[in-house]
């Protein structure tokens, strides 16, 4: 593993209480993505507000007295493979756990985190169902094994993996989420998040009407039948599906 890697970087947060369960974490969005999803509310920071520095610069420039663990967003942090490597190993030598956000597009880098014992939590967003992905992602490359195999790599290291799917109505339907929950059964939570309209990178997504937290729950209750584990996250709230 390098050192003194630059890393491309469009935001650190020193300290957040809702992006690792459980625990208190310091952020690092790393910059760039290979998807151009329509609802993306940070595609113009990832992709123009860009600052470049090293690891050991980005751990020495944080306030660390409350965060306990790290998240590596982005982005997509994996088109950094090696910021995501010496990132996560200066977060364990400080006994933090990690947590991984990714599209799940780069099973090689999840494999050599989970060998080198450098990952806790990882957090896959699953988009679409596997055919609209490109309407949805602007992806154009088969991404239903590498999710697969992201989920099987970490299950059988007991890292925890999270799917996620953010529902746009009108462009998706209970279908998508029948068939993403299928697919992705073996994963030990999986998250249906309601759109955040007025906050899309595509000025045009602002005309969706938006889904009910009603609508939601039964997409919460589909996936159901498939997961063990699933919730809904609406704009302002958490609700397990019981
Ligand atoms: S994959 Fe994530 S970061 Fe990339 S465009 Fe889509 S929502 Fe934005």
């Amino acid at each position: 593993m390098g050192t003194g890697e630059i890393l491309k970087i469009s935001g650190i947060v020193d300290l957040s209480t809702i992006d690792y369960p459980k625990h208190a974490s310091a952020i690092v969005f790393l910059s760039g993505c290979n998807m151009k999803c329509g609802y993306c509310q940070n595609y113009e920071t990832i992709t123009t507000n860009i600052s470049e520095m090293t690891a050991e610069e980005v751990f020495n420039g944080m306030d660390l007295m409350f965060a306990e663990s790290l998240v590596i967003s982005g982005g997509e942090p994996t088109l950094q493979p090696e910021a995501v490597l010496e990132l996560a190993k200066l977060a364990k030598e400080k006994g933090f756990p990690v947590k991984l956000d990714t599209n799940g597009t780069n099973p090689d880098l999840v494999e050599k985190l989970v060998l080198n014992n450098l990952i806790n939590y990882i957090a896959i967003d699953v988009k679409a169902g596997f055919d609209n992905y490109e309407k949805i992602t602007g992806y154009k490359k088969e991404i239903k094994e590498d999710i697969l195999k992201i989920i099987d790599i970490c299950k059988k290291a007991g890292v925890f993996v999270e799917c996620r799917t953010t529902f746009i109505p009108e462009l998706m339907d209970e279908s998508d989420i029948g068939e993403i929950a299928k697919t992705v059964k073996n994963c030990d939570l999986y998250t249906i998040q309601q759109f955040d309209i007025e906050h899309a990178y595509d000025k045009e997504m602002e005309k969706l009407k938006p889904i009910s937290e009603d609508e939601l729950l039964s997409l919460g209750k589909l996936a159901k039948n498939y997961i063990e584990n699933v919730k809904i996250k609406t704009l302002s709230s958490e609700i397990p599906i019981i």
